[in-house]
């Protein structure tokens, strides 16, 4: 059995918002990840089987790893067809905002979301939720959206409506939260949950090599040439760093999502508790920030405080506008400010 976690009162506000509703729009954060894209779909499918028109629409593009996942064809990509997305959004009767917690975190399709006259509910795990729906269900301590979004169902009585499309996109969502279930995934209720998912028919073991054994020869060539040549260990501070500038992931053929999870090697090495990967973005002029810790290091204070962003404890992002040489020294600062937590940790 599950225990509760989301409020009653939030769930009879959304079940009445969901029966009254017939146009449902699903947003989620910009550069969408498993988790973004898992709860979106695994909402998506279930309202699909409710007979309500869903639709599903994205900042832009995400990666090819997740390209598979039941649904992804059908989802509206906001940096495509903006004029489309604004009819969508202005008309729809229920606005789900999923896995973020921040109008900021959805780019460009912020004014509409917040312009929009539809009853909007916040489904999310992210610290500190802002106040822009009428719902919020926020829940920093479960370790996904995607897992909020089984709870949710299963709450709603409808556990019988998730079609293994939906149960497959939820557990996407799940596994890629926890980096295949190795962080944040020590709540027993996580493993009731994949049983259950089980149940509709699943195969973990195919979504898993879906996900992260489908990459590139570019991709892991990238990643040795990272490793070998540009990683920079600082013992002394147990810390890493990785900079990859836009020329490098030219030579390497980058393709969105061919970085994904270089962040978290360097805390493969004993000692590192603390890395950081700033990478040139390829479709905004700024440096893209990651940031990983482990233990009890906030990586997220350091995303506020040096680099407009924000996230989890053990993993958080930010933007940083300005050279290479100016994130490099950022950096720098903040290992010297933090210097006392991090050999703490
Ligand atoms: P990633 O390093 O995978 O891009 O992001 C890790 C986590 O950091 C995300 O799940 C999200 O919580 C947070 N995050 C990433 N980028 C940003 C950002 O630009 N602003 C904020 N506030 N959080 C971010
Ligand atoms: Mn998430």
């Amino acid at each position: 059995m599950l225990s509760k976690v989301i409020l009653q009162a939030h769930i009879d506000k959304v079940e009445t918002y969901f029966d009254r509703a017939d146009k449902v729009v699903i947003v989620t954060h910009v550069s969408p990840d498993g988790d973004a894209l898992g709860s979106s779909l695994g909402l998506y499918h279930f309202l699909s089987v409710h007979g309500k028109t869903v639709n599903v629409i994205v900042p832009n593009a995400f990666p090819d790893f997740l390209r598979w996942m039941p649904g992804a064809k059908d989802i509206i990509r906001y940096d495509k067809y903006a004029e489309f997305a604004d009819k969508l959004i202005a008309e729809a009767d229920v606005i789900c905002c999923l896995d973020f917690n921040a109008l900021s975190r959805i780019d460009r399709m912020a004014d509409a979301v917040r312009d929009a006259q539809g009853r909007k509910v916040m489904i999310d795990h992210h610290l500190n939720p802002e106040p822009f729906c009428r719902v919020t269900i926020s829940h920093p301590e479960i370790s996904s959206t995607s897992e909020l979004i089984f709870r949710l169902i299963c709450r709603l009585g409808c556990f019988d409506d998730i079609t293994l499309e939906g149960a497959e996109c939820i557990y996407t969502g799940m596994m890629t939260d926890t980096g295949g279930f190795t962080y944040n995934s020590n709540n027993r209720e996580i493993y009731f949950i994949i049983s259950e998912l089980l149940s509709k028919g699943i195969d973990k073991d195919d979504i898993y090599r879906k996900v992260f054994n489908t990459y590139s020869e570019g991709r892991l060539r990238l990643m040795g040439y990272v490793l070998y040549e540009k990683m920079q260990v600082y013992p002394q501070f147990r810390a890493a760093l990785i900079c990859l500038s836009k020329e490098e992931q030219g030579k390497f053929r980058y393709v969105k999502g061919d970085t994904e999870g270089f962040v978290n090697i360097p805390l493969q090495m004993k000692g590192i508790c603390f890395s950081v990967f700033l990478r040139e973005d390829t479709e905004k002029d700024m440096i893209k920030v990651s940031l990983r810790s482990v233990g009890a290091f906030p990586c997220n204070q350091v995303a506020a405080e040096f680099f407009n962003g924000g996230g989890h404890l053990n993993a958080s992002g930010g933007e940083f506008y300005g050279t290479m040489d100016e994130a490099v020294d950022l950096f720098k600062q903040a290992l010297v400010k933090y210097e006392s937590l991090l050999l703490k940790n």
